[in-house]
C-alpha cells in the first residue's frame, strides 16, 4: 500500500524469478457478472499453499470487483476454517452437492465477512465421496453438475484440492479452465511436479479440452537464502513464463491468519504477503483478460 492507502503495484517486489518487472494495470469495473472462469489449485504435495493462496488469491480478485466463489474440495476443511465458517455444523456441504442430485448449492453458499467473496464448505463427510463416486455414471463431472446453477452469479470460481490426484481432484480438473500449481520453493518442490502436469494433460485430453496451466506459483520464498534461488531459477528454467512474476515470501503473518480466520488483506491489509497477493491477483485477471 502506499501512503493514500491505496495498492500501488510497482511498491511490491517482484523480479524475485530473475525476470525483469513488468507494470501491471488495474481492471476496468464490471458492470455485470458471470459467467464465471474456474480455476482449480492443485498439487498433490500438502503443505505448498494451496488454501492459502485460495484464501488471499481470491479476497483480492473480490477486492477488485469481482464476485468469487470458493470451493472447498479437501475433507479436511482448512479453506472453511481459514475463512471462519463453522464447517462441521453446516447442513449442506460440498460432499452433499458431488454425491446427492437433488441437493442445491445455494443452499450451500455461505458469505464471508469479505464483501464478494463467498465460500462452499467442505468437512470430514467429503472423505467418503470418492468411493461413493467411484460407479456412478458421469463420476468426473459431478462437480461441474453441482456447480452450474451459480456459474452465472460469479466472476470466478476457485477450487481448493486436496493434496491427491485422485477422483474430486479430476473433478476439479474436469470443470475449471484454469489450473494454478502452488508450489513450495524447495528442493524436492519440482519432484511430482511431472506427476501433475501428466494428469493435467490426460484430462484435457480425454475429458476437458480447454484446461490449461494458467501458472505456477512460488510460495514460501526466502529471499535470504541461496538456495532459495537456486530452486527459483530451476523453476523458471523448467516453466518458462509459466511462473508468475509474483512471488509469495516465507512469513509467520499467513499461519497467522489461519488462526485468525480471515485473509490477510484483513487481517494486515499493509502487510508485503496482503500486497503479494494483490499482485497476483492482477496477474490473474490479466492471464484470464477479466
Ligand atoms: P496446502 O493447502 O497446500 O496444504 P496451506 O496453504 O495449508 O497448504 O499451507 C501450509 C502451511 O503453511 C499453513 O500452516 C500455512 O499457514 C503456511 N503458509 C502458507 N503460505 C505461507 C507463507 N507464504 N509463509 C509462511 N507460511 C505459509
Ligand atoms: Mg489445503
Amino acid at each position: 500500500m502506499s501512503d493514500s492507502g491505496k495498492f500501488d503495484s510497482s511498491e511490491v517486489e517482484r523480479g524475485l524469478t530473475g525476470r525483469p518487472v513488468r507494470e501491471l494495470t488495474e481492471p476496468e469495473p464490471l458492470s455485470e457478472h458471470g459467467p464465471a472462469h474456474i480455476i482449480a489449485m492443485c498439487n498433490q504435495k500438502g503443505g505448498v499453499g494451496k488454501t492459502t493462496s485460495t484464501i488471499n488469491m481470491g479476497a483480492c480478485i473480490a477486492e477488485l470487483g469481482r464476485k468469487v466463489l470458493l470451493v472447498d474440495l479437501d475433507p479436511q476443511g482448512a479453506l472453511s476454517a481459514g475463512l471462519g465458517v463453522p464447517h462441521n455444523d453446516v447442513d449442506v456441504t460440498i460432499y452433499d452437492l458431488l454425491v446427492d442430485r437433488k441437493a442445491d448449492v445455494h443452499d450451500a453458499v455461505h458469505s464471508t465477512a469479505v464483501p464478494n467473496l463467498d465460500l462452499v464448505p467442505a468437512n470430514i463427510d467429503l472423505s467418503a465421496a470418492e468411493i461413493q463416486l467411484v460407479n456412478e455414471v458421469g463420476r468426473e463431472q459431478a462437480l461441474a453438475r453441482a456447480l452450474r446453477p451459480v456459474m452465472k452469479d460469479y466472476d470466478f470460481i476457485i477450487l481448493d484440492c486436496q493434496p491427491s490426484l485422485g477422483l474430486l481432484t479430476v473433478n476439479a480438473l474436469a470443470c475449471a479452465q484454469d489450473v494454478i500449481i502452488p508450489m513450495e520453493c524447495e528442493y524436492f518442490a519440482l519432484r511430482g511436479l511431472a506427476l501433475l502436469t501428466d494428469t493435467v494433460e490426460k484430462v484435457s485430453d480425454r475429458i476437458n479440452f480447454d484446461l490449461e496451466i494458467m501458472g505456477i506459483l512460488v510460495t514460501m520464498f526466502d529471499r535470504r537464502t541461496s538456495h532459495a534461488r537456486e530452486v527459483m531459477s530451476r523453476v523458471v528454467e523448467v516453466f518458462g513464463d509459466r511462473v508468475f512474476d509474483t512471488v509469495i515470501t516465507r512469513t509467520v503473518r499467513f499461519p497467522e491468519t489461519s488462526v485468525a480466520g480471515e485473509p490477510i488483506t484483513t487481517w494486515a491489509p499493509k502487510s508485503q504477503g496482503a500486497d503479494q497477493y494483490r499482485s497476483l491477483a492482477l496477474e490473474v485477471l490479466e492471464r484470464t483478460a477479466r
